[in-house]
């Protein structure tokens, strides 16, 4: 490999947003390069719990994850695979009064947004998913929501990038960043140096460590959410589901594992390494077993956990750098980015392709954060 190569965007990281923002410049025939320290989909993009939902997000995220979501619905035309997404719907669940009025407000709320969701009273709850537990004060149901394979998708997009032409390089780390007339002058381990017009920092958990090569801070912390996967049962719930208040959630594929999460473990981001802690995993299963009681029989076959960055308001920073040109941020998802990938990825492409998108960030802006100033080459 020669000792150094030109682009016109360099993207850092290879989880599903560099994955996503690569194939959606290599769609528009743009010279991308993307850079993964391990491999496409190692970290929380490939290890992630699966869900695909609108329901539950703050305001700010549904016009991305609107077009998020409608590009779920033809993701198997645009990666040219199945990433087993099922729109299986979204069921959320209250236990008491004001856990119902929080489901009713942000149903009211998100109406706003074209976001559907039906309010359920305890009857039609048990008419409609009879393997419910009891005492639940009612739910609301998002039929377009659903969930996929973490697994798969993203190496999917990578293949799909790569297809189109974007080159993928991975097992090699961006360890520095310097300004240059073309723009950037990036060092990665083991060369080869890389110039570049613009620079994506989609590097997850690492994004405020990616930041800081270029002379900005971010008041990031490092999250691990803890996750257990059952031996296959028949299948019977369809629909994934959430409680209000509660941080358990599950889903059943259609091959029988019941995947759940809820709680955290631990991480380290400086080995790369993560774990799920059984008080956790004890806590979530106790919890998932009130929420469906045929669960008291599941063998939990593994536990695992992943490294995931999480901002102090639980919104990811999307969009340039207000201090830095040329540099745009996607990262801390807070533990919901999955979903929103496909979409962060082409609002990037059109943020700096066409220098607008028609979907709005407002909210998720980096200049909400970001302090420091790229020190000079
Ligand atoms: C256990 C778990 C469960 C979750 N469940 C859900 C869910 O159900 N639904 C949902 O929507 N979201 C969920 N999330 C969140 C979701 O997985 C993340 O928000 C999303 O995957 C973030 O994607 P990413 O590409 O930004 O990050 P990552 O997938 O972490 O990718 C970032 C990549 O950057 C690379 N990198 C870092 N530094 C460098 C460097 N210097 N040079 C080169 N490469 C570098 C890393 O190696 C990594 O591969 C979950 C997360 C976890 C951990």
């Amino acid at each position: 490999m020669s000792a150094r190569l030109e682009t016109e965007v360099l993207v850092v990281g290879g989880g599903l947003v560099g994955c996503a923002t690569a194939l959606a410049l290599a769609r528009r025939r743009t010279p991308c390069i993307l850079v993964e320290r391990d491999r496409c989909g190692a970290h929380a993009s490939g290890v992630n719990y699966g869900g695909v939902r609108r329901q539950g997000r703050a305001l700010a995220e549904l016009p991305l994850a609107n077009r998020a979501r409608r590009l779920w619905g033809r993701l198997e035309r645009l990666v040219g695979h199945d990433s087993e997404f099922r729109a299986t719907g979204h069921l959320r669940l209250a236990r008491d009064a004001a856990e119902l009025a929080e489901l009713e407000r942000w149903a009211r709320e998100a109406r706003r947004f074209d976001v559907r969701c039906e309010l359920l009273g305890p009857a039609e709850l048990a008419a409609r998913w009879p393997w419910l537990g009891p005492g639940f004060a009612g739910g609301s149901f998002c039929p377009d929501d659903g969930q996929a394979n973490p697994r798969l998708t993203t190496p999917l997009f990578a293949r799909a990038a790569r297809e189109q032409g974007a080159r993928i390089l991975e097992g090699r780390g961006v360890i520095a960043v310097e300004r240059s007339s073309r723009g950037f002058r990036v060092a990665i381990e083991g060369g080869p140096e890389i110039e570049a017009r613009v620079l994506v920092n989609g590097a997850g958990a690492w994004g405020p460590a990616v930041a800081a090569l270029s002379g900005e801070a971010f008041p990031a912390e490092v999250i691990a959410p803890n996750m257990l996967v059952s031996e296959p049962l028949p299948y019977r719930i369809v629909p994934n589901l959430g409680m209000v208040g509660s941080g358990v959630y599950l889903r059943q594929i259609p091959s029988g594992s019941v995947i759940f999460g809820g709680g955290r473990g631990v991480a380290d981001p400086l080995t790369r390494r993560s774990r799920p802690l059984t008080i956790t995993s004890l806590a979530t299963l106790a919890e998932a077993r009130r929420i469906v009681p045929d669960l008291a029989r599941a063998t939990i076959l593994r536990t695992w956990s992943g490294i995931e960055g999480r901002m102090p308001d639980d919104l990811p920073v999307i969009g340039p750098s207000p201090r830095v040109p040329g540099l745009f941020h996607a990262f801390g998802f807070s533990g919901h980015g999955f979903m929103l990938a496909p979409a962060v990825g082409a609002v990037l492409a059109e943020l700096i392709l066409d220098g607008h998108s028609a979907t709005s960030l407002a909210g998720l802006e980096p200049g909400r954060f970001a302090t420091g100033a790229l020190v000079a080459a």
